[in-house]
């Protein structure tokens, strides 16, 4: 998707990238690691004095743990495109595996190696330098409204950011989304990722008595981990098919779109068989069934929990059993209601004893594969890549997209710099600058499509 003003992005990128790599290189070697709460608020301010410079309206709004950058700037068209990011950065040990030290960013072998470099440093710099080659194409306007968050505290589980959008809805109202990350296969095609399911975590808990006893009173005795082993028994039929009352409620299923997709995929099953050693799936699920079988919400057994585990015999009634239990949910189950509706299906099944502790939860969110941003994504890719996306209608795991995309009502997609071989978290991360260049060509196109669509 090719436009007139297209050669003079290209032209504006390939001319600038040594200046976006050198901002990219500032950044890291700030070492704001957030699991060991290091250099947060000065990593904050390079971030806002960095969109200030490059014309962003910018605002450092504290929470309460580390602040969160926002940076707003017009566009010719109401419309606006958010970009979610983070300043944090993983730990880096171990440090002896690095070939430079980590926050002494260096350009080697055509990419930059620096903790950050990639996740998620890069990232941002490849966009900002997107936003600039737009406005620089269009006499200093940008074609729509671009707003920045950069949290800095995504290394760490994002605990406050789906608190700070609800308490800023009016400061970030915005029609799309680009998500923190992005990658291309080793194929070079790009990786598109349209839904995350939920995640309900809770632990339940037998208590039978107030301590164990000898097994010589198991005639008169209650046990907590047959007790346990009973309610759990109670909410899964060996087919995977979850019988909490309701459960299914508001489970969409896959669209006419979505199986198109399943069934374009190469298939993973000869892999998972040789990966895991198993011979049967749930269910005995196989061909495109076991790709579309990321649609059924699952209730998965994480620990179990009871009486004497160590060598030899020893004869004991538990009183206390535990078990860590997650559900996977899809669009658009509710972990709230699910979690009612666990307590309700233990009431009504005897289980009143059985206590219920909520240990975490995701909203599964997905933007759907018609949806105007994500064939703009994909139309725009092809004409960057030179290959069709891959799209990935569901992924079995869960992320923080629905902070954005719930409350915000928009779709989200992801774009990025990486490749299989970024080593993110690990030792030697990086970013190719060929890579780093093709992004943000990518993003530059997004950002000219997205005020008309
Ligand atoms: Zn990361």
């Amino acid at each position: 998707m090719s436009t007139p003003t297209t050669p003079a992005l290209d032209l504006f990128l390939d001319t600038n990238l040594p200046h976006y790599i050198d901002e990219t290189a500032r950044l890291c070697a700030i070492p704001s690691i957030s699991a060991h709460r290091t250099d947060a608020a000065r990593c904050a301010q390079a971030v806002a004095d960095l969109l200030t410079r490059h014309g962003f309206d910018v605002q450092v709004l504290p929470t309460p743990g580390n602040p969160v950058v926002v940076g707003r700037l017009q566009g010719r068209s109401p419309r606006t495109l958010l970009f979610y990011n983070h300043y944090d950065v993983q730990p880096v040990d171990p440090l002896n595996l690095w070939t430079s030290p980590p926050f002494e960013p260096v350009v080697r072998d055509g990419a930059l190696y620096a903790r950050g470099a990639k996740d998620d440093k890069g990232e941002l710099l490849a966009r900002l330098a997107a936003v600039d080659a737009v406005r620089a194409a269009h006499d200093g306007q940008s074609p729509c409204g671009v707003t920045f968050v950069v949290e800095g505290e995504e290394e760490i589980g994002s605990p406050h950011i789906a608190q700070f959008v609800r308490d800023h809805l009016d400061l970030l109202a915005s029609h799309g989304a680009i998500w923190e990350e992005g990658q291309i296969n080793a194929d070079g095609q790009p990786l598109l990722t349209l839904g995350r399911r939920g995640i309900l975590y809770v632990q339940l808990e037998a208590q039978a008595m107030t301590r164990d006893a000898h097994s010589g009173s198991a005639h008169i005795l209650p046990n907590a981990a047959w007790r346990l082993l009973y309610a759990l028994h109670s909410l899964r039929a060996p087919d995977g098919r979850i019988l909490i009352h309701g459960f299914y409620d508001h489970v969409q299923p896959p669209s006419p779109l979505d199986l198109e997709l399943f069934a374009a995929e190469p298939s993973n099953e000869a892999r998972l068989r040789d990966e895991y050693g198993v011979t049967d799936f749930v269910d005995g699920l196989s061909g495109v069934a076991l790709k579309q079988a990321v649609f059924n919400p699952t209730c998965n057994i994480a620990g179990l929990t009871a009486g004497y585990q160590a060598d030899g015999m020893k004869t004991v009634i538990p009183a206390r059993a535990t078990a860590k239990v997650d559900f996977r949910l899809v669009p658009d189950q509710d972990p709230d209601d699910i979690l009612e509706k666990l307590r309700r299906h233990l009431d009504e099944h005897g289980f009143e004893d059985i206590r219920i502790q909520r240990l975490g939860a995701m909203w599964p969110a997905r933007a759907p594969a018609d949806d105007p941003l994500v064939r703009l994504t994909v139309r725009t890719g092809e004409d960057v890549y030179g290959k069709p996306s891959v799209l990935t209608p569901l992924t079995g795991g869960s992320s923080p997209v629905y902070a954005f995309a719930r409350p915000l009502g928009i779709p989200v997609v992801s774009p990025g710099v990486g490749y299989p071989g970024s080593r993110t978290h690990a030792p030697d991360e990086h970013v190719r600058l060929d890579h780093f260049l093709l992004a943000a060509r990518h993003i530059a196109r997004i950002l000219e499509g997205f005020g008309d669509l």
